[in-house]
């Protein structure tokens, strides 16, 4: 079949939810069976994410193939259960070097290179190039920022291009805001938008509106007449408990057949099972039968984006137990100033996720000694791992001075210590231990394995220090079980308690997490945290 191409732009601002709409349109496009995958345009001069301060830019999300990309990455994924390849991941710098290198090559030889058509063909010939390779029934392109932008100019102008010979269908997503004291939603800033992508010679086949409360029929009237569009092409996007109830409520709205209408597959029946299913999900996130305080300890608490990914897993290890999630995000530099227990006495169970940087992880150490010594159930994602290794060794073999050689160089115990192939790196951009890494479950008798089933697993990795394997007798003498390894023996994957939940990895399962087929190691902590019993 040929390819069909949906573009999904932005007018008027970011933060608007373009990844949870183009997931959603991904969704709505497998639960009808085509084979459809996304690509997502950033705008930046950065060749990827890898560098980028999670704190401005939010979570940095890691594919299997060791790429670093937008956390939008993440949101596809966990819709669509597929793993995806940073092939699908265009950004402004990678656009920039492919296009100068080309140049130096003499691909372009006695040519002025110009962004058109040179770039808008060359990005046209990258995506078309990739719908090829992967045989796809429908690509759906997230252009990221907002029209107007200087970054996603030629960007946006290469799709319109493409759609002279291609079959596209644009969708604008805008906001319409209610001002408190008109108490009306306002559709002036939408009507100048689609101006603004009219005259890029776009006219969008569909406006999505998010907005706080439903759209007015007076509302969808007005952006109908404006927008040169039919009422039923002005969908509702207003907020709802869960964002994976996105998809349904767009085909409630039938979105689904007038989008397959205008990409001419009107003849595609949806699967109902998966509807069901997903549907199925959906309630237990929206009306679950129980509840559980889970803390996550960390450092950008106040940005929760640098979490996402974890946040997400807790939602799909919820929703498969039947139970709601309430996360209390705490500071971990809160806990140095008032202590473990101020701070986490309510919690069912304790998260230290991944981090840089040696600021707040002494709380994190407090947090995982208060867990452990209160029997709360504990999992440690990458950092977690590490500080739940010195926890163990400070508190547990009595190793004072114990630390990792990140947060102090010369530590009197290194537990946790730079791999000797990182010690000359001096590049920062992609240079990590990186991507899916295969770890061997060591013992049956483990939480990894109960959790997970199997003597094998793939998970994801992004962190340049390691568990210091001068340590590991020591540690196991002590009553810490190693439970995971990697293939060859050289690295330690997964450690735990003995005697009650408490396991740590190295690895990122959370990149993994999907809606329908959450991470196991999550469903496994919100099971111990609904049951532990603690010790009176
Ligand atoms: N800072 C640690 C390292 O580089 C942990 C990284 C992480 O948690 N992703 O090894």
């Amino acid at each position: 079949m040929q390819t069909r191409f949906v573009v999904i732009l932005g007018s008027l601002m970011s933060g608007l939810g373009k990844g949870i709409i183009t997931s959603s349109v991904l969704k709505i496009l497998d639960m009808y069976h085509y084979n459809v995958m996304p690509i997502k345009f950033d705008g930046y001069l950065n060749f990827d994410c890898g560098t980028m301060n999670p704190y401005r830019h939010g979570e940095v999300f890691v594919l299997d193939d060791k790429g670093e990309v937008d956390m939008d990455f993440g949101m596809y994924e966990r819709f669509l259960n597929k793993n995806l390849t940073s092939d699908h991941s265009i950004t402004g710098g990678k656009l920039f070097s492919s296009i100068i290198s080309k140049e130096r090559r003499g691909d372009f030889l006695g040519e002025d290179v110009q962004m058109i058509p040179h770039m808008t063909n060359s990005i046209i010939g990258q995506i078309k190039g990739l719908a090829k390779k992967e045989n796809l029934d429908v690509l759906v392109i997230e252009a990221g920022g907002t029209v107007g932008d200087i970054e996603n100019g030629y960007f946006i102008k290469a799709m319109r291009q493409m759609a002279i010979t291609e079959k596209v269908v644009f969708i604008n997503l805008t906001y319409i805001p209610k001002i408190d004291a008109v108490g009306e939603q306002k559709t002036k800033p939408t009507q100048l938008a689609m101006r603004s992508i009219m005259q890029l010679g776009i006219k969008p086949n569909f406006l999505i509106c998010r907005t706080s409360e439903p759209l007015e029929e007076k509302t969808i009237s007005k952006l109908a007449m404006f927008s040169n569009l039919a009422k039923e092409r002005i969908i509702d996007d207003s907020t709802y408990p869960t964002i994976y109830r996105v998809p349904l409520h767009f085909i409630d709205q039938h979105f689904d057949r007038l989008l397959l209408g205008d990409l001419d597959l009107a003849n595609a029946k949806i699967d109902e099972k998966m509807l069901k299913r997903w549907k199925g999900r959906v309630a237990k996130v929206v009306s679950p039968a129980k509840r559980v305080n889970v803390a996550i300890v960390g450092k950008y608490t106040h940005l929760h984006d640098s979490y996402a990914s974890v946040r997400e897993a807790l939602v799909h290890a919820g929703a498969e137990l039947d139970t709601g999630i309430d996360i209390n995000w705490v500071e971990s530099t809160d806990i140095e100033k008032e202590g473990a227990r101020k701070m986490l006495e309510n919690a069912g169970g304790i998260i230290v996720p991944g981090g840089f940087g040696q600021r707040g992880t002494e709380g994190k150490i407090m947090a995982i000694q208060y867990a452990r010594e209160n029997h709360v159930p504990y999992l440690g994602l990458c950092l977690g791992m590490q500080l739940m290794t010195v926890e163990f060794a400070r508190n547990v073999c009595g190793l004072n001075g114990a630390n990792s050689t990140e947060f102090e160089k010369n530590a009197r115990y290194k537990v946790i210590d730079i791999l000797p192939s990182q010690v000359g790196v001096k590049n920062k951009g992609g240079t990590m231990r990186l991507g899916s890494w295969k770890c061997r479950i060591t013992s049956r008798n483990s939480i990894a394995y109960d959790a997970y089933k199997s003597d094998v697993v793939y998970e994801r990795h992004r962190h340049r220090y390691e568990f210091n394997n001068r340590y590991r007798k020591p540690m196991q003498k002590c009553g810490m079980l190693i439970s995971g390894v990697t293939q060859d023996n050289k690295l330690v994957e997964i450690i735990e308690w003995k005697g009650q939940f408490g396991v740590a990895t190295q690895a990122h399962p959370e990149l993994k997490s999907r809606f329908e087929a959450p991470a196991p190691l999550f469903v496994s902590f919100v099971m111990a945290s609904l049951a532990e019993k603690r010790p009176e």
